[in-house]
């Protein structure tokens, strides 16, 4: 085991597999933060926080300081591009925006797509917010942002539905939108860290997973060097490491893993659907060998657990993946963390967030 660690050390360390003081934490604490923010009585509302750079920048900062995380990520929510591609969003107060209408419904709306002026919209927002909280954060933790992938920011912008179903009567009219999505995923990554101040990129593949594409349809629609190809290579051309997100229920590990090679792979797991893998299987099968796993705890826990439950589960957590990474040889390439984005409502404990951090830090050393 290693002598006491920074955020930035153990972040480090644990990237590159070497021993350290304690396991990484970070639950996908992210819109929720914004309650945190001085002067707002804990309600700012989200449409405010979602419009303007220096509050959702603040956000993270306060979270920072709160909760002590290791990394920070800068998650807004998966409307960003379908707004400014032209979907309407429904923005409640408290609550994570979603799409009501497309931004189109007719198969001409798919080859007629622009790229949007990425200096306005949300995701003007979110470029110049990623650069304030990581300038802001980088001597303390590593900071990334995050950005929703092209498959997925096509269905936000058309409805997931539509979309698979004109994926088999027009694929040509799909991959001409899939095309413009991609430039404009491309010109937000260089924009993101024009200041280098972004040590990584996240990236939301949802649709990377068996249950809704097998591994051709993915390949031929995202998985491919003319979409998240392309898209990975940006990232890594801006100086900033290629992340996966991938909640679903039974994710195309393999594909993500040994073709595009991320340097952190963020899932969840769904007990009762069979397949679904677990923390256990997924160091066994040898994707903590090659890149670090983040998750898994439910994210209605933050809402409906008390305390001592999510107490009890990120215990529980800690030793299982503990155990797997003895078996396996491993020191450190797990951070305990939700399975998705905690919940940006008010109805989120904040306490269970802080449970997680604290149960990491007194109980999450890896003594093989
Ligand atoms: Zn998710």
């Amino acid at each position: 085991m290693a002598e006491k660690m920074n955020h930035i050390e153990r972040t480090m360390a644990s990237l590159a597999g070497e021993p350290i003081d304690r396991m990484l934490v970070y639950p996908l604490a992210m819109g929720v933060l914004r309650r945190l923010v001085p002067g707002y009585d804990g309600k700012l509302s989200y449409k405010d926080w979602s419009e303007n750079p220096k509050l959702f920048a603040q956000a993270f900062i306060e979270g920072q300081k709160y909760f002590d995380f290791d990394l920070a990520i800068g998650l807004m929510d998966l409307s960003v591009g379908a707004a400014d591609f032209g979907a309407k969003v429904r923005m409640d107060d408290q609550n994570t925006p979603f799409v009501t209408d497309a931004a189109w419904d007719t198969v001409e709306g798919y080859e007629t797509l622009e790229v949007p002026d990425i200096t306005k919209g949300r995701s003007g927002v979110l470029i110049e917010g990623t650069q304030i909280f990581c300038g802001a954060l980088k001597d303390e933790a590593v900071c990334t942002g995050f950005l929703e992938g092209p498959l997925l920011t096509l269905t936000q912008c058309a409805h997931a539905e539509k979309v698979f179903m004109d994926m088999n009567t027009s694929p040509s009219a799909i991959h001409k939108a899939l095309k413009v999505i991609t430039d404009y995923n491309c010109d937000m990554v260089t924009a993101m860290n024009k200041n280098r101040l972004s040590a990584g990129l996240a990236w939301d593949l949802l649709w990377g997973n068996y249950a809704c594409l097998g591994d051709k349809e993915y390949g031929e629609f995202e998985g491919n060097d003319k979409y998240l190809g392309r898209v990975i290579k940006a990232t890594n051309d801006s100086g900033q490491a290629y992340i996966v997100h991938n909640c679903s229920d039974l994710p195309h590990l393999q594909t993500q893993t040994n073709t595009f090679h991320p340097v952190v792979n963020s899932m969840a797991w769904y007990p009762l659907i069979a397949g679904s893998p677990s923390p256990t299987d997924v160091i066994k099968q040898g994707y903590a060998d090659k890149c670090l796993i983040a998750g898994v705890i439910e994210t209605q826990g933050f809402i409906r657990w008390s305390k001592e439950k999510m107490e009890k589960t990120t215990m529980n957590l800690i030793q299982e993946v503990k155990t797997a990474m003895c078996e396996r040889g491993l020191k450190s390439t797990y951070a305990i963390s939700s399975g998705c984005e905690i919940p940006p409502t008010f109805t989120t404990k904040m306490e269970n967030i802080g449970a997680v951090v604290e149960m990491t830090k007194k109980y999450g050393q890896i003594p093989c």
